[in-house]
């Protein structure tokens, strides 16, 4: 059996690549530096998946920002914006400027658009195509990486690219007037000329990612999919193409992706088991079929006996020789290396394997086959361990507990607790509040970080964020924002907080894992039973509330986000999980209000990412997430305000299912998109209150009274001035204070006009 692996992370253990990336930018290290840094980060890589006994290494599955945008550029789909730089700058700093954008010397070029890679974390740039688009081949990182990897893994070295109708897909037409997939013809001649120049560099095996085959496909995709595959046999015959799908399972295009005569299949068998039957069914001869049997997207041991069963089911059917073994998706969606994680407990360590840990699994799998049943026994003994630590039987016991009516809803209707909310909290019509979160400055990350590693005591730390929750009280009121934050300055990310006080969940040093570009984020891991043991944000609304005598906003992260944005275990269904974290911040929320805490907002950003990525799918998701949101916010009284709050606006297809989760206000991102939203808002009328983000604070750009007058307007088109709440679209952690300040003044104004007009 080939033991082969799809993509390593690319970070580094310790973030190195972010580092020294940043500091590039920054222009604190040069070109050459920064690109023999690379070099190295790429060679110790390979050398790792070397030690561990891998036939097959990936190799391009390295990237300076992202591999979607590494297709584009080595495409040459560069758009015309663009044009502009391409003699005036390093290809390397091109490559940047279409992720980041450019402002110098009086230009103003915008960034490529960024997006959820499927249903995971990781964000990649949206390739862009015009009507007349070309491609050529442009970069030649590809062939630098190859000759590279040659040097270190001689003939084990295997490219890997996206494959050209997913790469198409990915991105998205500029005109109206074509749809992209009618570019193929174009696109397919340069894939076999990249393919033909890596044959001659001595490339013998080439892995194409084509994750769109589990997917819907129109009549057009699927004759382009033909079309394209036939191409690359005829004119790259030499080359043994590896057709990688993951996500997913590939039942709806079995057939086609079988008639693609490439010499391999890769299929996600962790992400749905059950299609490996009809796959042995109908499997064509001669085809290699790369099994999936180690979790690409988890952190948890390989369960052995399960994989093993995999194993000599496709055995059995097409003999050892025609079987290659692989984790289910390329590992950038787990941390790298297990070993050096000091601080958790070795019984829970045991169960865990990070993306160095899994290659050896590979490893072990194969040498159960060949006889060495031994490895079985450890890894069952291993796995099965009892710790005490992971059940909690009261926590199961309030989830199995037969939800009452009176749980999952509120006492009365949205009609009825608005009156009573207004009598209460007498808010001026359009009412201006904050999304949370005011900028975090390095002297606030500083003291954290002190905090976190004991070189200040608790009650110090406590002092110091008071100062700044008070600093922050002041600034709202004199901008005369409506309801206050209390700032969030003692977290660090929205769903670590959480994760870091509630039982069952623990945190990494250095479980990095790439979000986009150099962003990485460190998502706890959900072991056991969740449950939560003292009050979380209570003293810090509270202390906020004894400053002011305008309403404060509790703020809360939500179950579906809290586990969306972690590693969940997988002992369970994810539903109970999640619902066990509502239980938990059921508690916050009624502690809060017990406070005095009159409004209180539960964040779900992830719920629409957390949407299985088939549609059949979604009614059972929503089932189980709006029910997690109705445990934990439905406890409070009639007078109590629940607000939410998501980071899109992309709303058209689940804005039903948003009506139903009966938050009295919802916020949300809009101030990039309003057309959008206003498209969804004109089909179907949202029945509650909603604030449409008017202040886009992914920039920090002031935007000035007059234009969220106009947003406000356009908003009051589709939606009763009675319902829209003035907000920015996001929080306001990324942004700096003198922007912020300037930035809500403006929101308050154009608030006060809206007001204005009203009574006119
Ligand atoms: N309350 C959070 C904040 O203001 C919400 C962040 C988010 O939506 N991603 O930062
Ligand atoms: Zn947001």
């Amino acid at each position: 059996m080939l033991k082969h692996n799809l993509g390593y992370p690319r970070i580094g253990v310790h973030r190195e690549f972010k580092k020294n990336c940043e500091k590039y930018w920054a222009g604190s290290i040069c070109n050459k530096h920064f690109l023999d840094f690379s070099k190295k980060l790429r060679q110790k890589n390979w050398e790792i998946q070397k030690d561990a006994g891998l036939d097959l290494i990936p190799c391009n599955d390295f990237s300076f920002y992202d591999h979607v945008l590494d297709m584009s550029f080595l495409l040459g789909a560069i758009p015309q914006r663009y044009f502009s730089l391409l003699s005036e700058v390093e290809p390397i700093d091109l490559y940047f400027t279409m992720a980041r954008g450019y402002q110098k010397n009086k230009r103003d070029i915008s960034a490529m658009e960024m997006t959820k890679w499927f249903d995971s974390n990781y964000h990649y740039i949206v390739p862009e195509f015009s009507f007349s688009q070309t491609f050529f081949l442009f970069s030649k990182k590809i062939f630098d990486e190859f000759i590279q990897a040659k040097k270190i893994l001689g003939k084990k070295a295997k490219p890997v690219l996206i494959g050209p109708i997913s790469y198409l897909l990915l991105g998205k037409e500029k005109q109206d007037n074509f749809y992209r997939i009618d570019l193929i013809s174009r696109i397919i001649t340069v894939y076999i000329d990249v393919l033909n120049n890596l044959k001659n560099l001595g490339a013998e095996w080439i892995q194409l990612d084509e994750p769109f085959l589990s997917f819907h496909l129109t009549e057009k995709d699927k004759k382009a999919f033909l079309y394209a595959y036939k191409e690359i046999k005829k004119h790259a015959p030499e080359l043994k193409i590896i057709l990688s799908t993951y996500f997913e399972s590939i039942d709806l295009n079995i057939d086609l992706a079988f008639n693609l005569s490439t010499e391999a299949i890769h299929v996600d068998l962790i992400q749905n088991p059950n299609q490996l039957d009809v796959i042995l069914k109908f499997f064509p001869k001669n085809c290699f079929l790369s099994l999936g049997v180690v979790d690409g997207r988890n952190i948890w041991k390989n369960d052995y006996t399960e994989s093993i069963k995999k194993i000599k089911k496709a055995k059995e059917v097409l003999g050892e020789e025609r079987l290659m073994l692989a984790p289910s998706c390329s590992l950038i969606h787990v941390p790298m290396d297990l070993d050096f994680e000091y601080k958790i407990h070795p019984d829970l360590k045991e169960r865990m394997a990070f993306a160095k840990q899994k290659l050896k699994e590979l490893n072990d799998l194969d040498r159960i086959i060949k006889g060495e049943t031994n490895l079985l026994q450890i890894n069952k003994k291993e796995r099965s361990k009892k710790s005490a630590f992971i059940h909690n039987k009261s926590v199961k016991d309030r989830v199995k507990m037969e939800l009452m009516e009176k749980d999952l809803k509120r006492k009365n209707s949205f009609k009825i607790r608005k009156k009573i909310q207004k009598k209460k909290l007498l808010l001026p019509n359009f009412p201006t509040t904050t999304i949370g979160s005011f900028p975090q400055t390095p002297d606030l990350r500083s003291l954290r970080y002190k905090f976190k590693n004991k070189l200040i005591s608790q009650k110090e730390y406590n002092g110091i964020i008071k100062k700044f929750i008070k600093k922050s009280i002041k600034i709202q009121e004199e901008i005369g924002l409506d309801v206050l934050v209390h700032g969030e300055f003692e977290r660090n990310d929205m769903v670590e907080y959480f994760g870091e006080q509630l039982n069952g969940v623990l945190s990494t040093k250095n479980g990095w894992v790439q979000s986009y570009g150099s962003r990485c984020v460190k998502p706890p891991i959900i072991y056991g039973d969740v449950s939560r043991a003292n009050d979380i944000t209570v003293y810090w609304s509270s202390f906020a509330k004894s400053l002011t005598r305008k309403p404060i906003k509790g703020i809360l992260t939500g179950p579906v986000t809290i586990m969306q944005w972690s590693f969940v275990r997988n002992d369970q269904n994810r539903s109970l999980t999640a619902l066990e974290i509502a239980w938990a911040i059921r508690d916050e929320v009624q502690s809060l209000e017990r406070a005095g805490i009159q409004i209180i907002q539960i964040d779900e950003p992830a719920l629409r990412e957390g949407l299985p990525l088939k549609k059949e799918k979604w009614e059972n998701y929503f089932d189980w997430a709006i029910q997690a949101f109705h445990i934990s916010s439905n406890v409070v009284k009639d007078e109590t305000q629940i607000h939410t709050h998501m980071c899109y606006s992309e709303f058209n297809d689940i804005l039903e299912y948003l009506a139903n989760m009966d938050v009295d206000v919802i916020s949300i991102e809009n101030a990039r998109s309003h057309m959008e939203l206003l498209k969804a808002f004109y089909n179907f009328k949202y029945p509650n209150e909603i604030g449409p983000g008017i202040y886009d604070i992914h920039s920090s750009r002031i935007p000035s009274i007059e234009e969220m007058c106009s947003l406000l307007e356009k908003a009051s088109v589709v939606l009763s001035w009675k319902k829209i709440w003035v907000n920015p679209d996001c929080g306001l952690k990324t942004r700096k204070w003198p922007e912020t300040i300037e930035s809500l003044k403006n929101m308050v104004k154009a608030a006060q006009i809206a007001r204005e007009k009203l009574n006119m």
